[in-house]
């Protein structure tokens, strides 16, 4: 996978220990601690069930498995689904992403050296170039493409028969896809961010992989904090496991997460210095809101897109911010999270009621 590709906000997001894209340290242990097969891969039981139809009757007839688009935010799974659908069906899988493709030819390179019934797991496919997408979707419906041979009027475009593969794209908003481009997969998935429970679930087979002793409340404490991302719940294990061989005798419990988590400054709501930094500057400084977006990042000293891109979304799928056409307001719910009692009349305080309808 081509890793070097992240976009400003992604490496920014990448360097928080509760960032949802993969760091190089992530890239180094994750291929031991991805679920195998589909028994493995724990929650998402819809996706689960219905790709396991779609395997079992492409397995049942002899033939290749239909594409597959995978949506979903980063750390959910996408990359390990794509090579639990190859080992499924015994195929090898060949991975790139979106960004690495930017001619047509780099894409024409990749299709004509693909075995017959070989998985192309194409990452951030919304990111592809428009001459690669337009090459994609012959090379999805016909299994063939032109290559343009030569250049201006000389051009000519000769045929290329494509053995079949199955492509797997994988993107964090299916939205962004044409919709000629999303009409060619045969089976659509979208995962969603996982309970709880679930998390709780990855947290306990990671740390048996790793090695690691730890209890049900300790596994509980971390996936708590997790922001329903398997990834960040494999992250905080490790530093957690560091902390517990540091300052105990290696075993994970409830106290040992709490305070190892508490050093790292992610709260039990898995929120970190910079979310929670927006926050307060939202309710100390501009009294809930509602503060424009460029006043609040100053306020903060980060840039625009940071806030908006990096700390926001997590706080406003929890309910502790809204986006409104007069600027950021602070709910109820962020006043109470912070521990702090909104003044009269304040956004998301008593006199606002309305504004939630609460
Ligand atoms: P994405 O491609 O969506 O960014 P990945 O497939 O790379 O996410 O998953 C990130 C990490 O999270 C993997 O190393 C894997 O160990 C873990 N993971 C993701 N989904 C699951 C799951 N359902 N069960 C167990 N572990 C998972």
């Amino acid at each position: 996978m081509n890793w070097d590709d992240t976009t400003d906000t992604g490496a920014a997001d990448a360097e928080r220990l509760v960032g949802a894209v993969a760091d190089r340290e992530d890239q180094a242990v994750e291929a031991a601690l991805r679920p195998k097969d589909l028994g493995e891969f724990i929650g998402q039981e819809k996706v689960r069930e219905q790709l396991d139809l779609v395997l079992r009757a492409a397995r049942a007839r002899g033939a290749t498995a239909d594409h597959v688009l995978l949506s979903g935010a980063p750390g959910l799974g996408k990359t390990t689904l794509s090579m639990i659908i190859a080992a499924e069906m015994g195929a090898p899988i060949r991975i790139t992403s979106g960004p690495a493709i930017q001619h047509a030819g780099d894409l024409a390179a990749i299709l004509s050296s693909l075995q017959e019934g070989e998985v192309l797991f194409l990452d951030e496919i919304h990111r592809m170039s428009r001459p690669a997408e337009e090459m994609l979707y012959m090379a999805m419906e016909d299994f063939r493409v032109d290559v343009i041979v030569g250049k201006g009027p000389g051009a000519t475009a000769i045929p290329l028969e494509l053995p079949p593969f199955t492509l797997v794209g994988a993107t964090t908003r299916a939205g962004l896809l044409p919709p000629p481009l999303r009409d060619r997969f045969g089976f659509t998935a979208h995962m969603e961010f996982y309970e709880p429970r679930e998390l709780e679930r990855v947290v306990h087979r990671s740390a048996n992989l790793l090695d690691v002793e730890i209890e049900p409340a300790g596994a509980a404490e971390i996936a708590g904090r997790s922001r329903g991302t398997p990834r960040i719940a494999n992250r905080l294990l490790r530093r957690v496991r560091d902390y517990a061989q540091v300052k105990a005798d290696g075993l994970i419990n409830r106290e040992i997460a709490h305070a190892a988590l508490a050093v790292y400054e992610v709260d039990e709501r898995g929120l970190d210095r910079l979310d929670r930094a927006v926050l307060e500057a939202l309710l100390k400084l501009f009294g809930g809101g509602p503060v424009g977006l460029s006043t609040l990042a100053v306020a903060v000293g980060e840039e625009r897109e940071t806030v908006e891109e990096v700390a926001e979304p997590f706080l406003v799928r929890e309910g502790l911010l809204a986006r409104t056409p007069r600027g950021r307001v602070a709910t109820p719910a962020a006043w109470a999270h912070l521990g702090l009692t909104a003044p009269r009349g304040a956004a998301g305080g008593t006199g606002q009621q309305d504004l939630f309808g609460t």
